[in-house]
């Protein structure tokens, strides 16, 4: 199994990378983000309760996520591996899910932290508002949830660090030269 997670700020192109790592490594991808919004759309109670708070750009509880990423595995176990995107948030979900695929004899490979300047993730976040119709892409909401990732997520990337798990990608630029980085950085690790 190769398992990697892909963290990052709000609009540093989580979702666009984890697409080619999927097709170009045949891993299966869970976006947390994803799953939220279809919970959202199918009117489910966990859908109800998350609506509001990711209106507001904060955390869906860790007990949620957690119980929804566990399915989400087991579900995949013969999976040849995983992309984990928007998971872990925080601490306490990095935790578990070291302890999940602990369970399956697996582990996290590696984590890849996007690297985009400040006023490019508003800007590209502003952009993608215009036509996502996401209630959390608009300034207010982006401002908070950038907040969000500075205060609960960047001890997420100290804890992967510690353990030498932790590898970067600059993405100011082009979605290919990205993508570049981040096979390198994975043909490293296989
Ligand atoms: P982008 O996808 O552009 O990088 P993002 O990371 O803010 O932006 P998503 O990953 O789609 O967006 O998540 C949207 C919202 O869903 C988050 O702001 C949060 O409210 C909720 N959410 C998603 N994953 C988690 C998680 N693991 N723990 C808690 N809340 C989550
Ligand atoms: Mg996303």
């Amino acid at each position: 199994m190769l398992n990697i997670v892909i963290t990052g700020a709000p609009g540093s192109g989580k979702g666009t990378q984890s697409e080619l790592i999927e097709k170009e490594y045949n891993l299966f991808h869970i976006s947390t983000g994803d799953m939220l919004r279809a919970e959202i759309k199918a009117g489910s109670e966990i859908g109800k309760k998350a609506e509001s708070i990711i209106a507001e750009g904060k955390l869906v509880p860790d007990e949620v996520m957690i119980a929804m990423l566990r399915k989400q595995v087991l579900d995949h176990k013969d999976a040849c591996g995983f992309i984990f995107d928007g998971f872990p948030r925080t601490v306490v979900q990095a935790e578990e899910l070291d302890e999940m695929l602990a369970e399956l004899n697996a582990k996290v490979d590696v984590l890849l932290c996007m690297e985009v300047a400040h006023e490019t993730l508003v800007e590209r976040l502003l952009n993608r508002g215009k036509t996502s119709g996401r209630a959390d892409d608009n300034l207010e909401t982006i401002e908070k949830r950038l907040a969000v990732y500075t205060e609960n997520t960047l001890p997420v990337i100290e804890f992967y660090k510690k353990s030498g798990r932790f590898s970067k990608a600059d993405n100011n630029s082009t979605v290919e030269n990205c993508f570049d980085q981040i096979k390198n950085i994975i043909n490293a690790h296989i």
